[in-house]
This record gives C-alpha cells, sequence and structure tokens, in this order.
C-alpha cells in the first residue's frame, strides 16, 4: 500500500508521472494527486442531447465514439477523418480536417471512448455534424447499453488540464493512487468531526473523485473545506496564543489624565461604534499582553479619533504612542489634525499649554534636517507622547523613550515586516499594536488575511454625514457631460465648497508616456500608482498595495498586506486594452482646465513629485481654502480630510479599483454639506463601466469590496499569505464559506486554548507542518 507522501512514478508510471508534475502546480506525490480536485462534474443530463440538435447551435455534448473513418481529400492533399458519436438516442458526425494523414487522431479517438464534444453543429449531406469541434475525452469503457445506462448516471470529474494531459488522463491516474493508497490518519479531530457530521478523511478523498452521486461529492468538499479552514485557523489561533504569551507594559486608563481633558473638549458625540471599539481598545492597553487589533471601519467612520483616545491613554500612563501614516501628505495632515484638535493638550513647554500637556512629533523622509533632529530628539527624550510619520519611523536610528503603542494608519500600506520593525523599539516587552484597514473588507477576509489580529469593526458613520451623489460620466459617448462636469465644479465652487480632480498619472516632461502606451492595463495602473505615491524608495512611498504586480488581494513576498485596490488592472477586455491611450495626466489635465473651463478658478496640482514641504504647502492652502482645485494623483486616497471639498471628479475612473474608486470618493461629503462624486471614463459600455455603475449604486464599503473579492480569481485573495498561500486554499471560497470559517474559527481558538502545541493531535501537527513547508518551499521558490 502507499502512503499519501509516496511518490507518484511507480503507481502511474513514467510517463504519466512526468506530464502530472509539468501541470501547474506540480504534482509529485499521491497527496499531490489526491488533493488536485475536479473543477466540476459533468453529468449527461446538462447536457444537449443528441436527438434535439439544431443547425448554427453552439453545442456539448457528451457521447461515445461508435465509428470512425478515414478518406483522402479528392481534390487537394490532406485527409478527412470522421468519427460518429451515439448517446444512445441520436448520432452526430465529427469531421477533422488534416494536411496530412491524422493517424494521432484516429488513435486518441477511438471507438469505445467517452467524450465531450462542443461545436457548432450543421448539416452536410442530411447529416448533422461538428466540424473541428473541441473535445474532452473522459476515458474508455466497454461499448454497449450496460455501459451506456452506467454512462447516463455516472459523474465525471473534470479536473483542470492542460496541453499536455488531459482531464481524462488525470482521471486515470486518480483512479490508480486511489486503489493504491492507504489513509489511517485523520487531521480533524474526530470530535469536531462527529460535531459538524464530516466525512472522515480517507472517504472524503474518494468520494471527491469518484462521487457515488451528487450528495456524495458535496459532503466530500464540505470535509475538504474544513480541513483548509481550520488549519489555516488554528496556524493564526496558535500566532495570537504565541502573542498572549509576549510581556507588554499594561497602561490601563487614569482619572484626570490628557485623556479626560481631551473628552471634556471634544467638540462631537462619539458614535456608538466608537465608544465601543474605544472601550475594547481601554481594556487591551490595560493588559500584561501586547494588544493585536485590526480596526477596520467604513471610510470617514471616524477610526482616527478612536486611535488618538488609545494614545491618549498609553500617554497618561507614562508611555508614548507612534502614528505610522502611508503617505507623507497623510502623516502632515494628521499632525495637523491632532495638533489641532488637542489644542493646548499637545503644548507641553509651551506659552498656553496645559498642564498635563504633551507634544506631538511629525517625522518624515523628506523633511529639512532640523526640524527632523528635533523631532528624533522629542522622540527619544520622551518629550513627545505621540510621535507621527512615515516610514521613515521605522529607521534604526529612530528611538523612543518609552513606546508603548504603535498605531497603523491605512494598513495596507504597511507589512508585517514594518511592524515588528517598530515592535522593536519598545524599550521593554512589547508594544501594544492597533493596525487601521484603509478600506473595509468582509469579515471573514479580515479574519483570515488579517487572521492574528483581533477585529473590530466601526461599520455606522457620524451623525450628520451627507449623501454622496456618485455618476458615470461617458465621456466618449455624451461629450458634452464632460462640459457640464466642469459646470458642476464650478457650481460647487460658486457655493464656497473645492474640489479634487484625480487622474491616473502624474504626467510632464520626466514622464515617458510610451510607459502607458506600451504596457497598458496592468503595467500602466502600476506605473501610475508608482508616481503617484509618496516620497522615495521604500515601503509606503510607491503606494505598492501587497502584490501590486497580479492585482492580487493578500499579502505580498515581502510581507506586505495589500487590499489592492490597485488601479488600472485589466478585467478581460485585453484587446481593447492594447489600443487604450495613455492615461490623463495630472500636468496636462491641470494646464487644459486652467486655461480653459476652470480659467477662473485658483487650481493647484499636488502628486508625489513634488517636495515635501511644496506637498505640505499645497495640502495647507487647500485645507484652509485658499484654493478651489486640486488637481491632484492618488495621493489624496486615503485618508486626507478636508471638510469643505464636495466635489470629487476621478479621470480615466476605468483606471482605478473598485475600493479605491470608494476611497477616493470618501473624500468627499465629510462636512455638512451632500457631495459629489463623478467618474469620468471613455470606457465603452462592457465589464469596466459594470463596475463603475456597481461604484456608483451603492456607497457601502464592504459591499463593493465583496464585488472587488469576487472579480479576483480566488486564489489571489490571500495571494502570498503567511500561513495559507495559494496552495493551502483550493475549495475554500472567503466569500461564500463564511459561517463555515466562523465555525472553524471557533473550533481553532477552542482546541488552541486546551492544547496550544497539539500535542494531543499528531495527525493535525503533521498536516499543518507538511502545509507550512510548502508554503515555505513556494516563498522560497518565489524569492
Ligand atoms: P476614517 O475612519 O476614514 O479615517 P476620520 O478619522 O478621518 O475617518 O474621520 C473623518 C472625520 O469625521 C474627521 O473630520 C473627524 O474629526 C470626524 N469625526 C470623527 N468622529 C466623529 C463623530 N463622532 N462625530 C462627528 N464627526 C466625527
Ligand atoms: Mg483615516
Amino acid at each position: 500500500m502507499a502512503k499519501l507522501s509516496d511518490p507518484l512514478r511507480p503507481i502511474v508510471g513514467e510517463k504519466a508521472a512526468k506530464r502530472l508534475a509539468a501541470l501547474g502546480p506540480g504534482l509529485r506525490t499521491v497527496g499531490d494527486l489526491l488533493t488536485y480536485y475536479p473543477r466540476r462534474y459533468e453529468t449527461r443530463g446538462e447536457l444537449t442531447d443528441l436527438a434535439g440538435l439544431r443547425d448554427g447551435e453552439h453545442v456539448t455534448v457528451q457521447a461515445m465514439i461508435a465509428s470512425v473513418s478515414s478518406r483522402p481529400m479528392r481534390n487537394r492533399r490532406g485527409s478527412i477523418f470522421e468519427a460518429v458519436v451515439t448517446d444512445g438516442r441520436g448520432q452526430l458526425a465529427l469531421t477533422f480536417f488534416g494536411k496530412g494523414r491524422q493517424d494521432w487522431r484516429e488513435r486518441q479517438l477511438a471507438p469505445g471512448q467517452h467524450g465531450l464534444f462542443s461545436g457548432q453543429v450543421s448539416t452536410f449531406r442530411g447529416k448533422r455534424q461538428l466540424s473541428h469541434p473541441e473535445y474532452e475525452l473522459i476515458g474508455s469503457g466497454p461499448a454497449g447499453s450496460e455501459r451506456a445506462v452506467e454512462f447516463a448516471t455516472e459523474l465525471i470529474p473534470i479536473y483542470p488540464a492542460s496541453k499536455d494531459i488531459a482531464s481524462w488522463q488525470i482521471a486515470d491516474s486518480v483512479r490508480l493512487a486511489l486503489a493504491a493508497v492507504q489513509i489511517d490518519d485523520d487531521p480533524l479531530p474526530e470530535d469536531l468531526r462527529i460535531r459538524h457530521k464530516l466525512y472522515g478523511y480517507a472517504r472524503a478523498l474518494h468520494a471527491v473523485h469518484r462521487p457515488a452521486d451528487t450528495g456524495d461529492y458535496m459532503a466530500a468538499r464540505q470535509r475538504l473545506k474544513w480541513d483548509e479552514a481550520f488549519m489555516l485557523q488554528v496556524v493564526l489561533a496558535q500566532r495570537r496564543w504565541l502573542s498572549t504569551e509576549y510581556i507588554a507594559q499594561p497602561r490601563p486608563p487614569v482619572d484626570n489624565g490628557l485623556l479626560a481633558a481631551f473628552d471634556a473638549e471634544l467638540p462631537f458625540e462619539l458614535t456608538r461604534g466608537q465608544e465601543a471599539a474605544g472601550a475594547t481598545i481601554a481594556a487591551d492597553l490595560g493588559m500584561e499582553h501586547p494588544m493585536h487589533r485590526l480596526l477596520q471601519g467604513e471610510v470617514g467612520s471616524g477610526k482616527t479619533v478612536v486611535a488618538l483616545r488609545g494614545m491618549l491613554q498609553v500617554i497618561d500612563a507614562a508611555g508614548q504612542a507612534a502614528l505610522l501614516a502611508p503617505t507623507e501628505v497623510l502623516a502632515q495632515q494628521h499632525h495637523r489634525s491632532i495638533s489641532q484638535m488637542l489644542g493646548p493638550l499637545a503644548m507641553a513647554g509651551q506659552l498656553g499649554g496645559a498642564d498635563q500637556a504633551t507634544r506631538v512629533a511629525l517625522l518624515t523622509g523628506s523633511q529639512g534636517s532640523a526640524a527632523r533632529r528635533r523631532a528624533l530628539l522629542e522622540a527619544a527624550s520622551g518629550e513627545a507622547g505621540i510621535v507621527i510619520g512615515t516610514h521613515a519611523l521605522l529607521e534604526e536610528h529612530v528611538q523612543f523613550a518609552d513606546l508603548g503603542l504603535i498605531v497603523i494608519d491605512e494598513q495596507h500600506r504597511f507589512g508585517v515586516e514594518q511592524r515588528e520593525a517598530l515592535r522593536g523599539k519598545a524599550a521593554e516587552g512589547r508594544p501594544h499594536v492597533l493596525v487601521m484597514t484603509a478600506t473595509p473588507i468582509p469579515r471573514t477576509v479580515a479574519m483570515t488575511v488579517f487572521g492574528d489580529l483581533e477585529v473590530t469593526e466601526l461599520t455606522e458613520l457620524p451623525a450628520g454625514r451627507s449623501p454622496i451623489a456618485t455618476h458615470v460620466v461617458p465621456a466618449a459617448e455624451k461629450p458634452h457631460y464632460l462640459g457640464r462636469t466642469w459646470e458642476r465644479v464650478k457650481e460647487e465652487v460658486g457655493l464656497g465648497r473645492q474640489a479634487y480632480i484625480v487622474c491616473p498619472r502624474i504626467g510632464g516632461q520626466s514622464d515617458p508616456d510610451s510607459d502607458d502606451a506600451a504596457a497598458p492595463g496592468r503595467r500602466a495602473g502600476r506605473a501610475a500608482r508608482r508616481e503617484a505615491g509618496d516620497e522615495a524608495p521604500g515601503i509606503a512611498d510607491d503606494a505598492t498595495y501587497g502584490t501590486a504586480d497580479d492585482g492580487t488581494y493578500g499579502i505580498a513576498d515581502d510581507g506586505t498586506y495589500g487590499i489592492a485596490d490597485d488601479g488600472g488592472f485589466d478585467f478581460g477586455d485585453g484587446e481593447a486594452e492594447e489600443q487604450r491611450r495613455a492615461a490623463l495626466s495630472v500636468i496636462d489635465v491641470a494646464a487644459q482646465l486652467q486655461e480653459g473651463p476652470l480659467a477662473d478658478l485658483r487650481l493647484a496640482v499636488l502628486h508625489g513629485r513634488l517636495p515635501s514641504d511644496e506637498k505640505d504647502k499645497v495640502m495647507l492652502a487647500f485645507a484652509d481654502g485658499q484654493l478651489d482645485v486640486l488637481v491632484t494623483t492618488t495621493v489624496v486616497e486615503v485618508g486626507v480630510d478636508v471638510p469643505n471639498a464636495t466635489a470629487m471628479v476621478i479621470m480615466d475612473a476605468d483606471r482605478f479599483g473598485v475600493s479605491q474608486l470608494h476611497q477616493l470618493r470618501g473624500r468627499v461629503g465629510r462636512g455638512g454639506h451632500p457631495g459629489l462624486c463623478l467618474l469620468v471614463t471613455e470606457a465603452p459600455p462592457g465589464p469596466a463601466r459594470d463596475r463603475l455603475d456597481a461604484v456608483a449604486a451603492t456607497q457601502d464599503g464592504f459591499a463593493l469590496s465583496r464585488l472587488d473579492l469576487e472579480q479576483r480569481r480566488e486564489g489571489d485573495v490571500l495571494g502570498a499569505a503567511q500561513a495559507g498561500r495559494k496552495s493551502s486554499l483550493k475549495l475554500l471560497t472567503l466569500l461564500k464559506d463564511e459561517e463555515l470559517i466562523g465555525q472553524a474559527r471557533q473550533e481553532a481558538e477552542e482546541l488552541v486554548a486546551a492544547d496550544p502545541v497539539l500535542a494531543g493531535q499528531p495527525a493535525l501537527g503533521a498536516a499543518i507542518a507538511a502545509m507550512l513547508d510548502a508554503d515555505r518551499a513556494e516563498y522560497l521558490e518565489k524569492a
């Protein structure tokens, strides 16, 4: 008997083993093959019946080859090969024309073979035929009626195949492997299997490949999904358990400190969600173990103030807090708005500063050296209770007197490694960590992608928020709508409000347009992102969203968490993209608007290539109402908060991702005035336009991120997640299997609490070790 870890060759033979190894995932062991699951199952009933074929129809039929013949062509060189197939009710001819003899086809399409044949039906000399059909052979069997009955009821597994190995050949190898294998161990604990009425492992593997009926394969798949969900959640639960083994300095709330003074002066009432999240965080901070919490919420739900209250609690307990922002624009804004919100409370040592006052320092990569030295000093001496910065905060020489809390804003641009780098700066033990997402993501995704964090959600928006009306402006079909767009901007400005105009690209001389033209779609999107981003080399700066490369949702090889609200990934209209012009640029659009439609308005540009102090100046002038219109890249995508801005025009909107558009739109409608978002596009009706219509149709960021997710390939959801890379999620879908994932998490939590190192579960432990090993191997291969 063979084991799952045995090589395939002795079982399936040299030739098949080679072909299986060459398949995408590289099937080398019995276990590899048996966990290569069918993509679907065919049943005869679902297919077109041969007796009912009509001319011109595109059909797939399932039939058996009854006879074959071959004859030379009459007037030309070459041959005609004909196979007649039958499903017991009707007959159909398959015709293939070849330049020479077609012996290989004759060998393949032998009488008795069963297959799926698809093509367009035509009639030739009174006979129905498919000319050059595509086909997938599903094996051979004894001819005759007995076989036909079996054939009619059998579920045929259809595997993802390649040009070198057909689905039925894979099925043949699977049959050999199933006959040879002996499976004694079951990775799922027995009591769990009983509780959830799950198949045993051996039974599930048999049934997933050779199901007796629909119920059988459904049960098998359910069980195998449990393996995936449970193992992943056990790994994550172990990680959380490990982190509770770390020691942190407890920072419990005090009565008459900064936080109390701040709360007393708060100009608004906290939402219930903010209250609840605040209470959870306050309790976490009082513990002896580090907090690892993800605060996720809708755009504009008021995450900053929740985080700030946590920071103040830590300062009250003699600690410091670091706030890490993904872009310089956002770091500067946080510095301004937090200083302003704190008022005298942030003016320690200054005239008018309050008694308990602290200081807020700003540290970015491109600030002047005097400012930088002062910030470094304030961080190291402990004078600054809050240190806000970009990735410059991660540099080695940045020291804190007593770092108690790390807040990471708009997480998708910072990765695990960055978190680690910051953690290392705590003097004693580990700091508490609060992570905030940029984009709301479905809970199961949060539980998996951010699975080592506890999740708190803010769904409610503060009262008095105005709705944002979103419209698609089809500039190619209705050019006058574009004129109307600029009219609307002027009307808003006429009312004393302000507008953003976002373009996918910076433009200008050092911006080779050919870059976009030569590589439209993905590459152009990436280029746009790269240059739209902030400051110099590093993480935050090129606005790398996770695995920006392929637009996946997940965690990049470098450990960057990515919710890739990436601009410009293509959605299958590749052909059309080849013809696409370069994306509109900030520089060009600003110049055109200033000369034409918006000549009377005060307009400025903002993008990542501006020097740091220039960016700050422009943002400040805009926030202060000295500018009417900001023509900008996605540097304003996250976090930027100017309540008086009411209009957002997004040029070439089809080049941005759904979540990214939602983020951008979140920049308006923040004050008491209704927001307006215009998505300008030249894309023709089709998938790209559908995405824009979806954004226009809802303001629910969770719904949009689901949509974003649905449009990605399943395997990409996790991307190169730390635990659970592509290889370990085959059947599980994060969106559809929410309930199962929730249950698996619960079970994993309980198991790990009782038996953290899985001493009582050797089979599970071994399966997890194998999974992590495979992940590591894959990781190394990529690196
Ligand atoms: P996000 O969750 O997107 O980061 P912010 O923290 O930037 O949102 O908050 C958006 C705006 O809402 C800020 O101007 C903030 O001062 C304001 N805000 C936050 N909480 C409340 C509240 N409870 N009531 C009114 N305004 C609030
Ligand atoms: Mg924010």
